[in-house]
């Protein structure tokens, strides 16, 4: 049928970043490109060879798998309502003027798509972006239109991350939150310099920073009974990793800020990857541990409490590459000051590596039993201790640990 083979058209050149939450790192693989609005690339991840036919049709429109907050793997059809666009992001291979065929849905025509595919049980859901045609406003309302079709002309609940388009006003961000799941404003760099360098013709402040901080209003003005099923949608963002000088710091200072003032669910780090016949078609791409480390230090600015002076940064700015940021401070801060587990508050049981929220409330919960005085009751508890025992106290003693050979 016509559409799906414009939807393959659109998979070919492009699969979205995953967009949710991940209880795991994403794998240290080479297999990323840059997509449209900065989004990760994430090719499919078995050869085709070894595809079952349901996964080789998903593959071929551009479905692939988001991992939820339960572990769930869903399948999520990832497009553009068009490939074309009149901006010029230096690392995007959909931007004006490079050379191959452009494809563009109609939103009635996406709606009735999605939902054959949909219906089909190829895909449970559904993140829709676009490439800009005719400014960030009108490309924003054919999004709006499409959603509006799927939820009110073919009653579809299910689930829809939507991306705001750089420059769209606030009302259409009211009117995304009122039919979302989840919303995105992808940064692409973490101030207005590097993004001028990304891609010039974004404004970081006016343009994309503005939207998040509209989303964080409205939760915080009108009731969530406004929002789709009663709830307001998430907010997340990118940011392409080593698309132009920026530091870790940079990147990790603007992440906190989001955190912290804009209720941002999650940050997304896409590490760079020269795309042919792009400005930026001769940069190496991105050390893969470099985006690692990055969503490893960011979860310790989300969930555990760090502030961004314990991170351990090098003089250049960057975290190191060879080790996790929460091990690297241990090594610093803990090794002749460890942790006594019996009497450390919460956020002092966070820093310990191997401790995290829950375990750190499993420990919490377990003392008031009684003490904890050997690895032994760490284990009966569920805890991981090996990373754990060079950095704990338990009842005064250090545990016995086996010292890393190198
Ligand atoms: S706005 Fe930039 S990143 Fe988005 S599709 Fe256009 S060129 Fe690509």
């Amino acid at each position: 049928m016509q559409t799906l083979i414009k939807l393959q058209d659109i998979a070919t050149h492009m699969h979205l970043e995953p967009a949710e939450e991940t209880p795991n790192l994403p794998p240290l693989t080479h297999d990323k490109k840059v997509a449209p609005c900065g989004q990760i690339v994430t090719l499919p991840p078995k050869p085709i060879a070894q595809q079952s036919s349901i996964e080789k049709q998903r593959a071929e429109l551009g479905i692939s798998y988001a991992v939820m907050p339960n572990g769930k793997r869903m399948p999520l059809l990832k497009t553009l309502l068009t490939s074309a666009c009149e901006r010029n992001c230096n690392y995007c291979p959909f931007r004006a003027g490079r050379n191959y065929r452009r494809t563009t849905f109609k939103p009635e025509e996406m709606a009735k798509t999605f939902l054959q595919i949909y219906r089909a049980g190829l895909a449970e859901g559904l993140f829709l972006s676009s490439g800009i045609i005719g400014g960030g406003v009108r490309t924003q309302d054919k999004l709006l239109t499409t959603a509006e079709i799927l939820r009110y002309k073919y009653a579809y609940k299910g689930y829809l991350h939507l991306k705001i388009m750089p420059g769209a006003e606030k009302a259409q961000v009211e009117r995304a939150m009122q039919l979302a799941s989840r919303l995105s404003v992808n940064l692409e760099a973490p101030n207005e310099k590097r993004l001028y360098d990304l891609a010039p013709m974004k404004q970081f402040t006016t343009e994309l920073l503005r939207p998040l901080r509209w989303m964080q209003e409205i939760r915080q003005e009108q009731s969530q009974h406004l929002g789709w099923n009663g709830r307001w949608p998430s907010s997340t963002t990118q940011f392409v990793v080593g698309g132009t000088d920026e530091s870790d710091l940079e990147l990790l200072s603007t992440a906190a800020f989001l955190y912290q003032n804009y209720g941002l669910q999650r940050t997304y780090f896409s590490g760079f990857s020269p795309i042919p016949d792009t400005p930026l078609e001769n940069r190496a791409a991105v050390d893969p541990w470099r985006q690692n480390r990055l969503y490893q230090a960011s979860f310790l600015l989300r969930d555990y409490g760090w502030d961004l002076e314990e991170m351990p940064f090098l003089l250049d700015g960057n975290l190191p590459l060879d080790v996790d940021p929460k091990l690297a401070w241990a090594r610093e801060n803990l090794t002749d000051e460890p942790v006594e587990i019996n009497r450390a508050s919460r956020p002092e049981l966070l820093r310990v590596p191997g401790i995290g929220p829950k375990s750190a409330a499993t420990i919490v919960q377990a003392r008031r039993q009684g003490t904890l005085r050997d690895v032994i009751d760490l284990r009966k508890l569920g805890v991981k201790t090996k990373r754990l025992e060079p950095y704990v106290l338990l009842d005064g003693k250090r545990p016995l640990y086996q010292l890393p050979l190198l």
